[in-house]
């Protein structure tokens, strides 16, 4: 497995295979990797000759107050996460080379970046947006893989690829849980064992939610304010947003069907989780 950190040498050692005919796929994350980035590394590895991770945590996707300066770290850990997925190369670049002074440079991707995290972190997906067409201008990938864990980040890179047409085909893969239902998420580990008790909450309200759908509740609004409800007795937890919407462009809908998208953040303590459910597919 190569550990590459300059631009100029990822660009290089991506250029190869492209010559020669063969794919490149590719998983970007923020690294502290756990099971739902390992499962986008099993499928890349499946889907190209030449397995590229990233790990860069962004600092233009993150707000003021937020948690760039504390957000986990531990590159020996998954190096070794890495290697028993396959990958062949690690790309980590510095903040410095991908933003160098003068940079001025953005990728907005409008009314899809607007609802849910859009509006609770203001300029959020344009640092998203920007770093992962960076990212795929140096990488240069042919298939590129995201969690649905980030619902309506799938959906704003899906967007940006076709609109911009990149020729890379982008693959959401399901969302990887804990045993107990939580969510897999780096952030996690910031949770006290009374708050890691708290956030259960989350995927107890979307399947609860999931339940009612089944016995035929369809109104967008007794749903979520079953799931408010749901939420609300927890103490600990304070609700950002429980939004019910069409999963593919992301407008709020009255009625809900099996496409339709029922998404959720929630602060508990200092700690910001998002979590999501289709209400067709499989939890
Ligand atoms: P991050 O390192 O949090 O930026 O995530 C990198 C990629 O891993 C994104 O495409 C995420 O959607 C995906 N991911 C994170 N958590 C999960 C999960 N629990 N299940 C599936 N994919 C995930």
């Amino acid at each position: 497995m190569k550990i590459i950190n300059s631009i100029i040498h990822m660009q290089a050692l991506a250029i190869a295979p492209e010559r020669e005919g063969r794919q490149i796929s590719f998983v970007p994350t923020m690294g502290y990797l756990h099971e739902g980035h390992a499962s986008l590394l099993r499928e890349g590895r499946k889907r190209g000759d030449l397995l590229v991770l990233s790990i860069f945590v962004n600092p233009i996707q993150f707000g003021k107050n937020e948690d760039l300066d504390r957000y986990p770290r531990d590159l020996e850990r998954d190096f070794k996460l890495a290697e028993s997925c396959g990958v062949d190369v690690v790309f980590i670049p510095t903040a410095t080379e991908m933003y160098p002074q003068g940079f001025q440079t953005g990728i907005s991707v409008r009314d899809i970046s607007l609802p849910l995290c859009g509006a609770s972190r203001p300029g959020h997906f344009d640092g998203v947006s920007t770093v992962v067409t960076k990212l795929f201008n140096i990488v240069r990938p042919d298939v590129a893989l995201f969690g649905a864990k980030d619902y309506q980040q799938l959906a704003v890179i899906r967007r940006m690829t076709h609109d911009l047409n990149l020729p890379i085909e982008i693959v959401g893969m399901p969302i990887i849980r804990e045993s107990d239902g939580l969510a897999m998420s780096s952030r996690n580990a910031y949770l006290t064992p009374p708050e890691r008790q708290s956030a259960l909450s989350l995927s107890r309200a979307l399947k609860r939610a999931r339940e009612l759908f089944l016995a035929g509740e369809c109104s967008a609004s007794v749903l979520s304010s079953e799931v408010r409800t749901l939420i609300e007795q927890d103490p600990l937890v304070i609700i950002d947003y429980v939004e019910v919407l069409d999963g593919e462009m992301l407008q709020k809908v009255k009625y809900v069907d099996s496409v339709s998208l029922l998404a959720l953040a929630i602060k508990i303590g200092q700690t910001r989780l998002i979590d999501n459910t289709i209400f067709g597919e499989e939890f």
